[in-house]
């Protein structure tokens, strides 16, 4: 196995922690990028993988993003990420649950948890008996955290907006075609938000019954999923898998906007490249994405009231401009001009 500290993905973490718990069978990997804005934040993953070094990689991977994300949304928090390492069966159990908390606890709150693929909100309450470094807890009356989805797809919403606005010059999304892969928490809200201002919406899940559901409601049309990417559209909206932006699938698209909410949607960092030399507009997916984790950070750290939320998503559209501000001047893909902006802000640029 490569040392950690040689593995492409470290990029001058501040910290690998490998926990174990035997009594329970926790193993636990909480990497912690930087706590240079703050404690590092970012949500824990119960995943099954095919060795520690791919466990070990994804988290860093992970954490590095949180720090990026963290930064751009303007938060006081730094980037962290937790993976717990699932058995093949997906076995969890209350003791490790709790072993879990007891070693986010250790860290003296260096790292914040929160929900992420394989964890429940229920997993969330359950870690707050052990630790108070925890988010995305049942909100209060009127106050931040809960489900992040919604608040995701309120800002996805309004980062297609100020996109369609820079790449069309239209002020609304009336009479706008919309392409959105996905429609589940975040997809779902950003289709019903853009439907209910008159844009046309073309969407494809694979849960048919999903789909068809929704198309129902908002009066959508449905392609399969193997056809969304290449429909005529003026946006094309990611809201489902990770990694779809390829050499391929670029070549396909006939979209003047890819602005959506799914992480990690650039397959590698030439694809952002390729993106920009097809004339298509990209909205850096961390960017666009940002308002669940506005919503849990401003809950741990500021205890804060939905309309402080609100008005921080509401900033998603200006941090974009910011972004393709920089592209148009320094001739870089906006993927590129995010990350280094998000360097410069964690110290790192
Ligand atoms: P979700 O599970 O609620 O919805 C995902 C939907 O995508 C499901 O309906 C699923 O059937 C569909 N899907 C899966 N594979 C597909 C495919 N190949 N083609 C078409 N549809 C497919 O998840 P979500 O919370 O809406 O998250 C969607 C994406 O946004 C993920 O990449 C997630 O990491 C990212 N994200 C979510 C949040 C949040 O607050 N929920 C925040 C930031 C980023």
């Amino acid at each position: 196995m490569t040392s950690p500290w040689d593995m492409p993905d470290f990029d001058d973490h501040e910290a690998l922690h490998l926990m174990r718990d035997a009594e329970s069978g926790l193993s636990a990997i909480i990497a912690i990028h930087s706590t240079h804005l703050g404690p590092a934040g970012g949500g824990t993953r119960f995943w099954h993988y095919a060795d520690s070094e791919a466990a070990i990689t994804d988290a860093l991977r992970l954490s590095r993003g949180m720090s990026y994300k963290n930064a751009m949304a303007g938060l006081a928090m730094g980037g962290g990420k937790a993976v717990i390492l699932s058995d093949a069966k997906g076995m969890k159990s209350p003791e490790m649950i709790s072993a879990f908390a007891r070693a986010i606890d250790s860290l003296g709150g260096r790292y914040v948890t929160a929900q992420d693929v394989g964890m429940s909100a229920a997993d969330m309450v359950a870690i707050s008996q052990g630790t108070r470094y925890v988010s995305g807890l049942p909100p209060k009356d009127g106050g931040a955290g809960g489900d992040p989805g919604p608040t995701t797809a309120m800002g996805v919403f309004l980062g297609v907006k100020a996109a369609v606005r820079r790449a069309l010059g239209k002020d609304d999304l009336a009479g706008v075609h919309i392409a959105i892969q996905g429609v589940g928490s975040v997809g779902g809200g950003v289709a019903r938000h853009a439907a209910a201002v008159g844009a046309r919406i073309t969407l494809a899940d694979k849960n048919g019954d999903h789909a068809t559901a929704l198309a129902t409601e908002i009066g959508a049309q449905i392609v399969s999923t193997d056809e969304i990417m290449s429909v005529e559209a003026d946006v094309f909206c990611p809201c489902a898998l990770g990694a779809i932006l390829t050499e391929h699938s670029i070549s396909k698209l006939r979209a003047a906007v890819v602005a959506g909410g799914a992480n990690n949607q650039l397959a590698t960092p030439a694809d952002g490249d390729r993106l920009q030399s097809r004339g298509i507009l990209y909205a850096p997916d961390y960017v666009i994405n940002a308002g669940g984790i506005i919503n849990v950070a401003l809950e741990y750290l500021d205890g804060a009231d939905r309309a402080t939320v609100d008005a921080k998503v509401l900033q998603i559209p200006d941090r974009l401009n910011a972004v393709w501000d920089g592209s148009e001047a320094s001739g870089q893909n906006p993927a590129r001009v995010a990350d280094a902006m998000a360097q410069r802000l964690i110290g790192r640029g």
